[in-house]
């Protein structure tokens, strides 16, 4: 049992443990976890950072999220949708690149884009990447089924925040608004047959200590309930505090670093990403504590990567601008070893 300064077994965290850890300010304290996480993550995951990209193909929305631009009711965003010869040219720009695995997001509107749609849409994504995921409104459990068919690998999913009532004000109206359908979605995805679930709160929308309680202690209770689900974690934060009407709470890097060290080691075989609304010398710097995975040469417009590379419509604004072989050659000057594609899906090839 290796107990720190600070007498808790960072290596046998409970929920109680974190609880204690996140009333503490104390930079002893930080620097241990920080030591502790990189150490196992290196006996986890060697050095290996996986790398994928993003690919918007609409970006209609029917929810008031009062945090997103995408919003239904925003006239300052262009709306649009890829058909799927548009679609397949996206798919062959970022193939190109050397991406070998991509996430398909599509603002959540099941009118414009339908189930259908976007399992045709991933259908031709999975002729040019080997792991497929997508990052859509929570379905039932026979359209996540399908997609599992048609080869999906993965859904990303975040629950925003696990406060209700705060989740009650933040979220308007739309579909969205039913707090029940969305935090039930991952046992309906695990049910499905598709294999990796992602899962994260958007920090800064409430207290991010219990936020981040809840979402360990949700992702623990599916771990037990689902052994045969890869489950990872990301901690998106809203970056730009500008209009605080809606009270968003700032939360500094710091902070993310304990958040990351935290999630490492209450999760030691768990994925763990960083986005591109992260700044590239913070991505470049919390890499060492727990990181397994990073998007990279994002576009979060849809049809970015070749349709539509002209308009500034994305979700949010990449603060990393590099290229994918920008952030390998990082990887690499740092001593990881960048992976393309680390998994293949058999059953349903
Ligand atoms: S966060 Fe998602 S659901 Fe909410 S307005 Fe933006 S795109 Fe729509």
């Amino acid at each position: 049992m290796n107990k720190g300064l600070s007498g808790i077994d960072l290596a046998h965290l409970t929920i109680d443990d974190i609880r204690r850890i996140f009333s503490y300010d104390d930079r002893g304290l930080l620097e241990e976890m920080a030591h502790a996480a990189r150490e196992l993550t290196r006996r986890q995951f060697g050095r290996t950072i996986s790398l994928y990209a993003p690919l918007y193909i609409a970006n209609y929305c029917q929810n008031e999220c009062v945090y997103c631009g995408f919003h239904a009711s925003s006239k300052i965003i262009p709306r649009s949708k890829l058909a799927m010869d548009e679609i397949d040219r996206e798919c062959a720009a970022l193939a190109a690149t050397g991406i070998r695995s991509c996430l398909i997001l599509t603002g959540e509107s099941r009118f414009h884009s339908s189930p259908q749609y976007i399992r045709d849409a991933c259908i031709i994504a999975g002729r040019y990447f080997p792991y497929v995921a997508v990052e859509v409104y929570p379905l039932e459990e026979h359209e996540y089924r399908e997609l599992y068919l048609a080869g999906v690998d993965g859904v990303t999913l975040y629950q925003e925040t696990y406060d209700r009532a705060r989740y009650d004000e933040l979220h308007l109206t739309g579909p969205k608004k039913v707090y029940d359908y969305r935090v039930q979605a991952p046992d309906r995805i695990a049910r499905s047959g598709i294999r990796h679930i992602s899962m994260g709160v958007l920090l800064g929308l409430t207290d991010w200590h219990q936020d981040i309680i809840a979402l360990f202690e949700h992702v623990r209770h599916l771990e037990r309930a689902y052994p045969g689900v890869e489950f990872g974690l990301a901690f998106p934060r809203l970056r730009r505090v500008i209009d605080d009407e809606h009270h968003y709470i700032e939360v500094s890097d710091r902070e993310m670093v304990k958040i990351m060290c935290a999630a490492r080691l209450f999760f030691p075989r768990a994925g763990i990403s960083i986005s591109t609304r992260e700044t590239p010398e913070f991505r470049d710097r919390i890499i060492e504590f727990g990181v397994t995975k990073m998007s990279a040469g994002s576009s979060t417009r849809v049809g970015g990567y070749v349709e539509r590379a002209e308009y500034d419509d994305g979700q949010f604004q990449v603060f990393d601008p590099r290229s994918f072989d920008e952030v390998k050659a990082m990887l690499v000057a740092k001593g990881f070893d960048p992976v393309v594609t680390d998994w293949r899906n058999i059953v349903n090839s």
